[in-house]
C-alpha cells in the first residue's frame, strides 16, 4: 500500500470527477471562510507531528492556538469570535501563509473535496457545505458533466476507502455511476420519472446480478432501457399523506428549531396539499437544474448504491429520502411566497441543510433509521408515493 501511494504521489494520480471540480478555488473571502469559523477543526496525528518539528520559536506560536482535547487528540483554538486561531482578518489561513499548504491538517488540506481511494484510481468531487463549491456544482444550467483527468497527486491521508462492495468492482464503478447519471439528467421527464427509473433501475439489478456482479456498460444500459417508466406513469400518493410525512421528517430532524417545528409543518401540509402540483411545478421551473444537480452531485459524492448496508434498493431509499429532505424547505417557501426564492436564497438553504446532514451524526442517523424501517417492504414505486 505504502509503494503504491509512493508511486501514485511522484506520478500523479487518475481523478474521475465532476468537471467543474477543476475550476473550484477556495475563496475565503466569497464565503466569510465559511469552514473556519463555528467549527471544531481536528490536528490528525500526522499533521500534529509535522509542525512538532518545526523551529523552536515556530512550533510555540503554533502550539498556543491549539488545545488537546482529552481522549480525541488535538484540535485548533477558537478566537472570541468563535473562528479559528489561525484565521487572519483578511480571510487567510495563518497556518498557510507563514508555513505552507504542507502544514495544514488533513482535514482543512482536503476540504470541501470528498475523494475514494480505489486501487488504481481515485473518485473526487466537492460537498455542497462550502458556499463556493455549491455555486460551482449547482448553478450551472448544463448537465454536470463526469471525465477522467491524471493529475497532481493530492495528500493520499485525505482520502478514504470506499466500501469493500464498492471495491470489488472496481472500474465498472464509474460505468455504473454514470449510468445512474444519464437517467437523473434524462430532461424529458420530470423529475419525479427520474427518481422512479432509478429505482427500477437498482433493484432490477440488485434482483438479476447482486451487487457485486454487474454486467458491462451495454448490460446497465439494456436494463435501464427495460424498466424505463412511460410518460403516463405517475408517482405519487394522496398528497396530504407524502406532505405530512415529510413535515413530521423535518420536524424531527430540526428537532422543533424555530422555523420547523410539528404543528407549523403540518399546518403547512394540509394547506400545501391542495396546491402541492402547483408549487411543485413552479419550483421546478425555475430551480430545476440546482435541484438535478443537487441529485447528481449527491449520488456520486455519497457513493450510491454503496452509501449505506443492505443492498441497492435500500440505498435508493436513504437517496430519496435525503433529497426530500433537502427539495422540501424550497417547496414550503414556494408555497407560502406564491413563488420560488430567488437562487441566492435557495443556495444558501441548501447550504444548510447540507450540514445538518453532513455534520450532525444524530440527524444522518435518524434519516438511515427511517430510510430502512418506514419503506422496508416497499419496492421503488411504493417508497417514491410517500417520499
Ligand atoms: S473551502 Fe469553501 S467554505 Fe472553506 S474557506 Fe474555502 S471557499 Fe470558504
Amino acid at each position: 500500500m505504502k509503494e503504491r501511494t509512493q508511486k501514485t504521489e511522484s506520478a500523479g494520480e487518475r481523478v474521475f470527477a465532476p468537471a467543474y471540480l477543476w475550476d473550484f478555488r477556495c475563496d475565503g473571502s466569497a464565503c466569510d471562510s465559511h469552514c473556519c469559523r463555528g467549527w471544531r477543526i481536528p490536528v490528525d496525528m500526522a499533521s500534529w507531528e509535522r509542525l512538532a518539528r518545526l523551529p523552536s520559536k515556530a512550533r510555540k506560536a503554533v502550539f498556543a492556538k491549539l488545545t488537546e482535547k482529552e481522549g480525541t487528540g488535538w484540535e485548533t483554538r477558537h478566537d472570541k469570535n468563535g473562528a479559528c486561531a489561525f484565521l487572519g482578518k483578511d480571510g487567510l489561513c495563518r497556518l498557510q501563509t507563514t508555513h505552507g499548504e504542507d502544514y495544514l491538517p488533513d482535514i482543512c488540506d482536503s476540504y470541501p473535496r470528498v475523494s475514494y481511494l480505489f486501487s488504481d484510481f481515485v473518485e473526487r468531487s466537492l460537498a455542497l457545505t462550502c458556499p463556493v463549491a455549491a455555486r460551482l456544482a449547482l448553478l450551472s444550467e448544463s448537465p454536470m458533466r463526469f471525465e477522467e483527468r491524471t493529475v497532481p497527486a493530492r495528500r493520499a491521508s485525505s482520502a478514504v476507502h470506499p466500501p469493500m462492495e464498492a471495491q470489488r468492482i472496481g472500474k465498472k464503478m464509474c460505468a455504473l455511476q454514470l449510468r445512474m447519471i444519464a437517467i437523473l439528467q434524462d430532461r424529458e421527464k420530470p423529475l419525479r420519472l427520474r427518481f422512479l427509473h432509478l429505482g427500477r433501475f437498482l433493484a432490477a439489478l440488485e434482483a438479476r446480478y447482486g451487487n457485486h456482479r454487474l454486467p458491462r456498460s451495454e448490460g446497465l444500459a439494456a436494463c435501464a432501457e427495460n424498466v424505463k417508466p412511460d410518460a403516463e406513469t405517475r408517482a405519487r400518493a394522496p398528497a396530504y399523506m407524502r406532505l405530512r410525512y415529510m413535515a413530521e421528517m423535518l420536524a424531527e430532524l430540526y428537532e422543533a428549531e424555530e422555523d420547523y417545528t410539528a404543528p407549523r409543518l403540518n399546518a403547512f401540509a394540509s394547506v400545501l396539499a391542495e396546491r402541492e402540483e402547483e408549487s411543485e411545478a413552479a419550483l421546478h421551473a425555475m430551480h430545476g437544474h440546482i435541484l438535478e444537480n443537487l441529485a447528481v452531485n449527491e449520488l456520486f459524492l455519497r457513493l450510491y448504491p454503496f452509501s449505506c448496508a443492505g443492498g441497492f434498493l435500500a440505498n435508493f431509499k436513504l437517496f430519496v429520502l435525503r433529497f426530500r429532505v433537502a427539495e422540501f424547505p424550497l417547496l414550503i417557501q414556494a408555497f407560502a411566497k406564491g413563488a420560488p426564492l430567488d437562487e441566492e436564497t435557495a443556495l444558501l438553504m441548501l447550504g444548510r441543510i447540507m450540514e445538518k446532514l453532513d455534520h450532525n451524526r444524530a440527524a444522518d442517523g435518524l434519516l438511515k433509521r427511517h430510510a430502512a424501517e418506514d419503506f422496508y417492504e416497499m419496492d421503488a414505486d411504493g417508497t417514491l408515493s410517500f417520499i
